[in-house]
């Protein structure tokens, strides 16, 4: 296991003891997500990357060494994370790069790369004997804890969502068996209500940001590219970017593995936003900081990064800012197309939240900030099934035919 050493607002620098505080900064509020620190020195002469070659676990809970769990803690049965790579030398032409990789995140249990953050807050919870996790989403991570929540005894879950939220996404929901709280209001007065109750029921608040934990089993992702490319890593990844906590991940599972020695250089990370929701993109070309960042009314069809003001937007701009990396912003019409277009020519079927990463990289060549030659990870978060209604809009075709092979014959012009 790895000891936390200290966590430390990505705001103000603030340092507190891993006790002091469980969740935001105190003195910044909400924007002061904090970081979760170790002590590397330490981790350097206890921890060589070579041990991973004996180490068997086909999960997160292979790089358990650099998580923050107790040696007899238990983690959730779920197999969560070892997802596949698929290197993508058709999606590289299409897009005139030289090496392109598609890491299929939608292959986790619930769908979607949260299930790495919520396996993690799942056996933390239960580590120190709290048995209600709640967390306030309309989408992916409510289904994740939902699904990682199942899978264990006496932990029980509560969604807070708007009432407004698509039913579809409930249904996986209640499928699980979480309580699902519909809320007469929008999502940041569910968010802030979801944190009101864990203060004053001491649940577990898995809310994304303010928790600074959900960062830790995400980074588990950026540990999984890095191995499979046996430690030369990517020179850059393309992440999609809401609420800023997955990029914000990648950026830290490079910044552990860096600090500890085992990669020579960190990826530039290109974060991709929709353009009706870029408060990340515009922050980033005005050089604006996250502090001073305004809520805007965020509209776009890829709703899984959805966020007028995203929790996570310190660490976010920080992840590129650091990185040398970059924001780019699409349409949500290149968005849909990019579906059909990463299915075809990866044979991954990924949400619009993913594809977009398509889509990205393609503005990021044409505006300069994505060199053909560089070697380019695509983190695809999301399976498509989670959005089967945006891949339908997708598409059309679909050819109707008299059941005879003669039908059949002419149809696809056969004779
Ligand atoms: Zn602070």
């Amino acid at each position: 296991m790895a000891d936390v050493l200290k966590l430390r607002c990505s705001v103000c620098g603030r340092e507190y003891a891993p006790d002091e505080v469980q969740y935001a900064c105190p003195v910044c509020g909400q924007v002061g997500t904090l970081d979760v620190l170790y002590d590397y020195a330490l981790l350097r002469t206890q921890l060589h990357r070579d041990q991973l070659i004996s180490n068997r676990v086909q999960s997160m809970w292979r790089y358990r060494d650099l998580l923050p769990l107790k040696p007899e803690s238990h983690v959730p049965p779920l197999r969560v994370g070892n997802t596949p790579m698929y290197a993508a030398p058709r999606l590289a032409a299409d897009l005139g790069l030289v090496e392109a990789w598609v890491k299929d995140d939608g292959s986790n249990p619930t769908g979607s790369l949260k299930d790495r953050a919520s396996a993690l807050i799942v056996a933390r919870a239960q580590e120190a004997g709290i048995t209600t996790v709640s967390t306030a989403s309309t989408g992916n991570a409510a289904a994740a804890l939902s699904g990682i929540g199942a899978s264990v005894e006496n932990i029980k879950i509560i969604i807070f969502v708007p009432a407004t939220a698509p039913e579809a996404k409930i249904a996986q929901l209640l499928v699980y068996g979480a309580t699902v709280l519909l809320v007469e209001a929008n999502y940041d007065t569910a968010f802030d209500l979801c944190y009101d109750m864990c203060i004053e029921k001491g649940w577990y608040c898995r809310n994304t940001g303010i928790n600074p934990y959900t960062i830790e089993g995400k980074k588990t992702v950026a540990f999984e590219i890095a191995e499979s490319f046996n430690w030369d890593v990517p020179d850059v990844v393309i992440v999609s970017v809401g609420d800023g906590n997955i990029i914000a991940g990648v950026h830290k599972g490079f910044v552990d593995l860096f600090e500890l020695g085992w990669i020579s250089r960190i990826p530039r990370l290109i974060g991709v936003q929709a353009e009706g929701s870029l408060p990340l993109v515009t922050a980033w070309e005005q050089n604006v900081s996250a502090v001073e960042m305004q809520p805007i009314d965020a509209q776009t069809i890829a709703d899984s990064i959805s966020a007028g003001l995203p929790r996570d937007r310190a660490k976010a701009l920080r992840a590129v800012r650091e990185t040398n990396g970059a924001f780019v912003s699409v349409p949500d019409s290149e968005t849909l197309a990019s579906i059909p277009a990463v299915a075809r020519l990866t044979g991954v079927f990924c949400e619009p939240s993913s594809a977009i990463t398509y889509a990205g990289a393609r503005r990021a060549l044409e505006l300069g900030y994505l060199k053909p030659e560089e070697r380019v990870v695509f983190l695809l978060t999301g399976s498509g099934l989670k959005d089967v209604r945006r891949a339908q809009e997708s598409v059309s075709g679909g050819l109707r035919v008299a059941p005879t092979a003669e039908a059949v014959r002419r149809v696809l012009h056969l004779e």
